[in-house]
C-alpha cells in the first residue's frame, strides 16, 4: 500500500468553493486561503440554528502501535454522507512539535485522509503561530511592565505566564529571562508549548471574538505582593491579545480524499490541556451538517471526560452519541505483549488487554449517552481476535460494535459503522454530568479519578497544598478541573498499562487558567514541554525542488 502523503498526493482536490457551496456557505461566507483551505466567516452563521447531531470519537488509552481516531472520523464522516445524509469532521490541528517529533502527520491514514495534508500539518493558516504570537506579546508587555517601574506591584516569584513555543524543545524549559545590566529584572521562567497556552484554551472556547476578547482579559497572569490576581486586563492588552487574534478566531474549511467537508480549528494537547477542537467550529458543524463529528485526544480518560466536563457546558450541546476506537494490536499491548510482536495472533491477550476497553467503556457509558465501539482493522488482525472483542462488547456489555476498514477501503469500510452511529444517535438518551458545576475542585477531581480512571485518590505535594489555599482564597476552587497526565496509562505513570485499580494521583501543582474558565491539576511527571527523541520524525521528512513534501508519515 502506498504511503499516506502519496495517496494524498494523488488525489484531485475540489476547489475549496466547491466544497463550501456543498454545505451551503455562500462566497461571502467564505475567506480563501489558496485553492484548497479556507476560513468561514463565523460572526456571519452568529443566528443560524444547530440542526446536526453530535458525534464524539474517542478511544481506549493510546500505545506506540497507533490506535487511529483522526482515521476513523474521517472515514465516519465519507460513509455518513454516502448514505445520503450530510456529516462535517471537526478536528484539531496538528501541532508541529508532535509532527516533528514522534507522530509524524495527525491527518488520517491510507485512504481515510483529510487534505492538503502538508499544509495542515505544516503551519495551515496560521492559527498555531498567532497563538504563539498572542501568548508572547503578554510575556513581553508583563517582563517590560516589571522593568518600568512595577506599578501593579507584580510578586516576581507568583507569575504564572511562561512563554510558548510550536516545537518540542525541552532545552528552554528553564530559562533565566533578563540577564544583562539594562535587560531586567533577571528571574526563572521557560516555554511551554503553545497547545498547552491558556490562550489556545481560550480561542477553542470562546463563542465570538467579544467573548474572546472578555476570557482573554480575565487571564490572571500573576499575584501581586498582597496575594492578589492580576490580569491581562489590569496590563492593558486584552485589545491588542484580540487584535492578533482576530482571524485565528475562524474555523478553516478542507475537504477529505473523498471529498467531505472538514473543519479543522484549534489544537489544545488532551493531556495538558482541553484537549479538543474549538466550540466555533463545532458550533459551525452543526449548523451546516446532520451530523457534527468531532475527535477528542488521546484517551476518554483525557480528551473524551474534558470534552464531556469542559467542553460541552461551554458548547451547550452534548453528544448524541460516543464512538470509542479500539485496535486489536493495542489491546496486545495493554496485555503486556512487546511491541515487535503485536502482529502475531493471540486470542488470550486480546481477551486480557479488553480490561482496558471495559474501563474505556464504563467511563463513556456513564454520562448515559449510546456508545459504539469501531474497531479499527489492521492487516495482521485476526478474524477470532476481533471475534472475541465483539463477543465481549456485544454480549458482556451489551454495547454495539463495527469494524472499520477505512484505511484500506476508504468510505466503504465504515458503512456499517455509520449505519449504527447514525441509529445511536437518532434515539434520545439523558445526559449525565459526571459532577455538579459548584462541587469543589477536591471533589471534582475525587470524582474523575474513581469513576473515569477507576483510581483511589489522590495526593497533593507541598506546593500543591498552598496553590489549593491560593485558589480558595481567589474564590476560583469551585471551577472545572482539567487533570494533566500522561495519556498512555489510566494512572499517572505512563509505564503502568491495561486496567489497574486502587492507585493514586498524585498532584504536584494546580494552575489558574482564570481566562479559559479551569484550574489544570499537573499529575505525575507531567510536562507543559515536549522534547524530541532520539530519532525525531524531522529526519524523515524532506521537499523536492518542486515544493512536493516527502516523508510526513
Ligand atoms: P489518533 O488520532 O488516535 O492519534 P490516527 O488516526 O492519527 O490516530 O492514526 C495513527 C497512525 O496510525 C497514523 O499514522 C495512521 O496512518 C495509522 N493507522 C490508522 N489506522 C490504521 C489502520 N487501520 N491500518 C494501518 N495504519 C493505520
Ligand atoms: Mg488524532
Amino acid at each position: 500500500m502506498k504511503s499516506d502523503i502519496e495517496i494524498a498526493h494523488d488525489t484531485t482536490e475540489l476547489p475549496i468553493t466547491e466544497i463550501a457551496q456543498q454545505i451551503g456557505l455562500s462566497e461571502k461566507q467564505l475567506i480563501p486561503y489558496g485553492h484548497d483551505k479556507a476560513k468561514i466567516d463565523a460572526a456571519s452563521l452568529a443566528n443560524a440554528p444547530r440542526q446536526g447531531k453530535l458525534i464524539l470519537v474517542t478511544s481506549i488509552n493510546p500505545t506506540p502501535a497507533g490506535e487511529g481516531k483522526t482515521t476513523v472520523t474521517i472515514g465516519l464522516v465519507d460513509a455518513i454522507n454516502r448514505l445520503g445524509k450530510s456529516a462535517i469532521g471537526a478536528l484539531r490541528e496538528p501541532s508541529m512539535g508532535p509532527v516533528f517529533g514522534l507522530k509524524g502527520g495527525a491527518t488520517g491514514g491510507g485512504f481515510a485522509q483529510v487534505i492538503p495534508m502538508d499544509d495542515i500539518n505544516l503551519h495551515f493558516t496560521g492559527d498555531i503561530h498567532a497563538v504563539s504570537a498572542a501568548h508572547n506579546l503578554l510575556a513581553a508587555v508583563l517582563d517590560n511592565h516589571l522593568h518600568q517601574g512595577n506599578a501593579l506591584q507584580i510578586d516576581p516569584d507568583n507569575i504564572f505566564w511562561r512563554r510558548v513555543l510550536d516545537m518540542n524543545d525541552r532545552a528552554l524549559r528553564q530559562v533565566t529571562l533578563g540577564k544583562g545590566r539594562i535587560n531586567g529584572p533577571e528571574r526563572d521562567s521557560g516555554f511551554d508549548i503553545t497547545a498547552s497556552s491558556e490562550i489556545m484554551a481560550i480561542l477553542t472556547l470562546s463563542k465570538n471574538l467579544s467573548d474572546l476578547k472578555k476570557r482573554l482579559g480575565r487571564i490572571v497572569v500573576a499575584l501581586n505582593v498582597k496575594g492578589e490576581p492580576v490580569t491581562v486586563a489590569d496590563l492593558k492588552v486584552a485589545g491588542a491579545l484580540t487584535a492578533v487574534l482576530k482571524d485565528a478566531i475562524n474555523p478553516n474549511l478542507v475537504q477529505s480524499l473523498e471529498h467531505s467537508p472538514f473543519i479543522i480549528h484549534g489544537g489544545p494537547f488532551a493531556n495538558i490541556a482541553q484537549g479538543t477542537n474549538s466550540v466555533i467550529a463545532t458550533d459551525t458543524a452543526l449548523k451546516l451538517a446532520d451530523y457534527a463529528v468531532t475527535e477528542a485526544g488521546f484517551g476518554s480518560d483525557l480528551g473524551g471526560e474534558k470534552f464531556m466536563d469542559v467542553k460541552v457546558p461551554v458548547l451547550g450541546k452534548e453528544p448524541d452519541a460516543v464512538v470509542l476506537v479500539a485496535t486489536i494490536k493495542a489491546l496486545k499491548f495493554h496485555a503486556g505483549v512487546a511491541l515487535a510482536d503485536l502482529g502475531q495472533k493471540d486470542v488470550a491477550a486480546v481477551k486480557k488487554g479488553m480490561a482496558n476497553l471495559d474501563r474505556h467503556l464504563n467511563a463513556m457509558t456513564r454520562y448515559g449517552k449510546p456508545v459504539v465501539v469501531a474497531l479499527n482493522k489492521f492487516a495482521s488482525d485476526d478474524m477470532e481476535e476481533i471475534r472475541a472483542v465483539k463477543n465481549f462488547v456485544e454480549n458482556e456489555k451489551g454495547l454495539k460494535m463495527e469494524i472499520a476498514t477505512s484505511f484500506v477501503d476508504g468510505f466503504e469500510g465504515s458503512l456499517e459503522l455509520a449505519k449504527t452511529v447514525i441509529a445511536a444517535a437518532d434515539n434520545h438518551h439523558f445526559f449525565m454530568p459526571l459532577y455538579h458545576a459548584d462541587d469543589t475542585i477536591e471533589d471534582k477531581m475525587t470524582t474523575i479519578i474513581e469513576k473515569i480512571y477507576g483510581g483511589k485518590n489522590y495526593e497533593l505535594s507541598d506546593r500543591a497544598v498552598s496553590d489549593l489555599a491560593e485558589l480558595k482564597a481567589n474564590g476560583w476552587d469551585k471551577l472545572p478541573v482539567v487533570i494533566a497526565k500522561t495519556p498512555n496509562s489510566l494512572t499517572d505513570d505512563s509505564k503502568i498499562h491495561g486496567a489497574p485499580s486502587g492507585f493514586t494521583i498524585h498532584i504536584r501543582r494546580f494552575i489558574p487558567k482564570i481566562g479559559a474558565g479551569f484550574v489544570v491539576a499537573m499529575a505525575g511527571k507531567v510536562l507543559m514541554m515536549p522534547g524530541l527523541g532520539k530519532v525525531p520524525a524531522a529526519e524523515k521528512i524532506d521537499v523536492d525542488e518542486n515544493g512536493q513534501i516527502t516523508g510526513l508519515s
